[in-house]
């Protein structure tokens, strides 16, 4: 790991222009990652020029916003990513328009991309990576109040604030230190933990309409007439995701959610089973404990739950 960690410092300082990715879709890891590694390179060389960039997502530009930059800042930029597992899912198509590209990111690393990569799957986050990166040269570097507030965000997005077992003693170490640096960890859970008036009505949704197998597995649906019934799009479900988890009998859950054009994303978690592989099958893929996936019609939702089923029963036996 020191190796590539010098490796990345090395390119970081040998470019003037920095522009940092991540994944489309953003999660406050994805944005947590990238704004954390931004404000470290911001405070420690203040004559770079660094920026960010992807959509902006409502909900999360508490955590920092994007820039806008034209097509010519990419000529000569170094390009990172971070929180990334493949190329198709990195926003802002013009990541391949620099001079190089690093991928930093804690997803298996199935679909590897870059010039150079730092992937760790055991980190919790890649907030935690980044504050790694920032502690292996902490000399050099500085942690300013705004990047560890977002690296703080980003870790317990990942890890359900503490709750999930990608929550490791180490990961509460580098919280504690980001508190130290900071972060006001109650403050930006507080922030995390609030749900608006619909998201409150469709998590009662969820839980009043979810089956529950005797397996353990648990399905939804839902789909763009009950997304319209409660004010929401499709971005607004993503707060109701880890609540089946809540439910002493369930093991495994999927949430399918549709899509403008009729396709359903299907948003996978367990407490136990590995649920990857079966993501992989439906054009996703992810960690073991949550993934995600596409189905095209509610024939292979059926596939997805039978298959959910089949796994979540091995797992009991
Ligand atoms: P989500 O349900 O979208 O929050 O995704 C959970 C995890 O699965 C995240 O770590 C994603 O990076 C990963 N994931 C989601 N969708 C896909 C996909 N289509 N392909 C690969 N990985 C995915």
């Amino acid at each position: 790991m020191a190796d590539q960690l010098e490796a990345i410092l090395e390119q970081i300082k040998k470019y003037n222009k920095i522009i940092i990715h991540r994944h489309q879709r953003p999660d406050p890891d994805a944005i947590g990652s990238q704004i954390g590694l931004a404000e470290i390179l911001k405070a420690s060389f203040p004559y770079k020029q660094i920026y960010v960039v992807g959509k902006d997502i409502p909900g999360l530009d508490w955590i920092g916003q994007m820039d806008e930059i034209d097509g010519q800042t990419f000529d000569g930029a170094l390009v990172i990513v971070t929180d990334t597992a493949n190329a198709p899912r990195i926003d802002d198509r013009r990541f391949d328009n620099g001079d190089k590209l690093i991928k930093i990111d804690h997803h298996p690393n199935d679909e590897p991309y870059g010039d150079l990569m730092w992937v760790e799957p055991e980190a919790s986050s890649c907030s935690e990576m980044i504050y790694s990166f920032y502690q292996h040269f902490a000399k050099e570097l500085k942690m300013p109040k705004k990047a560890a507030s977002a690296l703080y965000a980003g870790i317990i997005g990942d890890t359900g604030r503490f709750l999930y077992p990608a929550t490791t003693p180490r990961t509460m170490l580098v919280a504690g230190a980001l508190m130290a640096a900071g972060a006001d960890a109650s403050a930006i859970s507080q922030r995390e933990n609030e749900i608006s008036e619909p998201v409150a009505r469709l998590s009662a949704y969820v839980y009043e309409n979810l089956t529950i197998n005797e397996s353990g597995a648990a399905y939804i649906v839902l789909d763009n007439d009950t997304l319209t019934k409660f004010g929401l799009t499709e971005a607004g479900t993503s707060a109701v995701v880890s609540l089946p988890g809540r439910i002493q009998n369930v093991l495994a859950w999927a949430i399918f959610v549709e899509q403008e054009d009729g396709h359903f994303r299907i948003r996978l978690r367990s407490k136990g089973p590995v649920i990857n592989e079966l993501a992989k099958h439906h054009y996703g893929g992810g960690h073991p404990l949550a993934s995600g996936a596409k189905a095209a019609d509610h024939t292979e939702i059926s596939q997805v739950i039978k298959e959910l089923d089949t796994l979540v029963s091995e797992y009991q036996k």
